[in-house]
């Protein structure tokens, strides 16, 4: 019950162009299989071998989210069926995704992840990094990959103002580049940002995907 409760009840408090990602990360299939009959399609997912045992074992209008730092050897595992892949943080990694996508013979889209926060622990490109390897003739050529957006991740904190002041950085890095390199690109749409605790102030700043996993799952063991 408190998974379905907790899945309404964000549900039910989000404007229509939010939408919920479900982060079940290292939770069983069974608390999926709750989320699923409470109506829920989005899941998101950070190891790609966990996420294709997943994808395998259950229904297949799940659309499963890539939110994680995303090895090139591993690509394999989700590329058939991945929605959306959140952490696009290098040319290298968008030209092996769009290789896998290729061999799949599909098409598959992806953020580009900004680093927002203070921390230096968080991976992901900035304003000028992103613009590089944009406007690069190894990007234009890549016919298997389509960027609808950004992602990014505050710093961990119980800074309210610090966290809202980051996600003010990340819709600046989606404005700049909505009115610039994409701006004929209809389909640049999304900011994935807004977690547990922090998916409020998120949608406050402009998100369009919130990915939370405790505040649905409960907490999930340390490793
Ligand atoms: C785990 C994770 C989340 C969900 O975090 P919660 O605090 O449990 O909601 C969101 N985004 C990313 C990138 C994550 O790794």
């Amino acid at each position: 019950m408190r998974i379905e409760a907790a899945i309404t009840d964000i549900k039910n408090s989000l404007a229509d162009s939010v939408q919920l990602i479900a982060i079940s990360k290292t939770k069983p299939i069974e608390d999926i299989e709750i989320a699923y009959n409470a109506g829920q399609r989005l899941f998101g997912e950070n190891k790609a071998q966990e996420m294709r045992v997943k994808h395998e074992a259950l229904p297949k209008d799940i659309e499963w989210h890539f939110i994680g730092h995303l090895q090139s050897n591993k690509i394999k595992y989700i590329a058939p069926y991945v929605a959306l892949i959140h952490s696009i943080d290098s040319l290298n990694l968008l030209n092996e995704i769009n290789n896998a996508a290729k061999k799949n013979n599909r098409v598959i889209n992806c953020l580009l992840q900004f680093h927002i926060a203070k921390e230096d622990t968080k991976f992901g490109l900035n304003q000028e990094k992103a613009e590089e390897f944009l406007n690069s003739d190894a990007y234009k050529a890549m016919a298997n990959v389509n960027i609808v957006g950004v992602m990014g991740m505050a710093t961990f904190t119980d800074d309210l103002e610090l966290i809202r002041s980051e996600f003010i950085c990340l819709r600046q890095c989606f404005e700049k580049l909505k009115n610039g390199l994409f701006a004929a690109k209809e389909d640049f749409t999304e900011i994935s940002m807004g977690m547990s605790d922090d998916y409020g102030i998120a949608i406050e700043e402009g998100s369009t995907l919130i990915r939370v996993g405790s505040s649905i799952f409960g907490d999930r063991e340390r490793k």
